[in-house]
């Protein structure tokens, strides 16, 4: 699945937009859903909750890093690597506008001085 964040100017918040869907009926399946990163958690509870309504037999969340101090919404990760402070971290598949991605470690980007 692809999503996309964009801002609702209307009610001053971030929206999640499906942008590709799944090829596969998952109606009875046991579901896995992975998330490199939990931010504000949206993410998460948007397909967490699209998911469930096409009826699996279960839903578990995954993600390799979450930003408690950054939490909008209360989204559930049943497996989470780790826990980091609100800094943009980039590599292992992270980017900074498509830069970075590929470093072969998690890096926190310096704020501009
Ligand atoms: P959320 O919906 O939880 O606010 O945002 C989740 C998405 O925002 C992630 O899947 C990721 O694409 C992006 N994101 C949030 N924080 C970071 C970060 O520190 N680094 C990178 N590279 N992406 C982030």
């Amino acid at each position: 699945m692809a999503v996309s964040s964009y801002e609702n100017s209307a009610e001053a918040s971030s929206m999640v937009r499906l942008v590709m869907d799944l090829r596969k009926n998952i109606e009875g399946k046991h579901v896995l859903l992975v998330e490199d990163i939990v931010d504000t958690g949206r993410t998460m509870q948007f397909l967490s909750e699209l998911l469930r309504a096409r009826k699996p037999r279960s839903v578990k969340t995954c993600a390799l890093v979450r930003k408690p101090d950054r939490a909008a919404v209360d989204a559930e990760v049943d497996y989470l690597g780790f826990e980091i402070p609100d800094v943009w971290v980039v590599g292992y598949g992270l980017d900074f506008g498509e830069g970075d991605r590929t470093l072969p470690y998690i890096a926190a980007m310096k704020a501009d001085p």
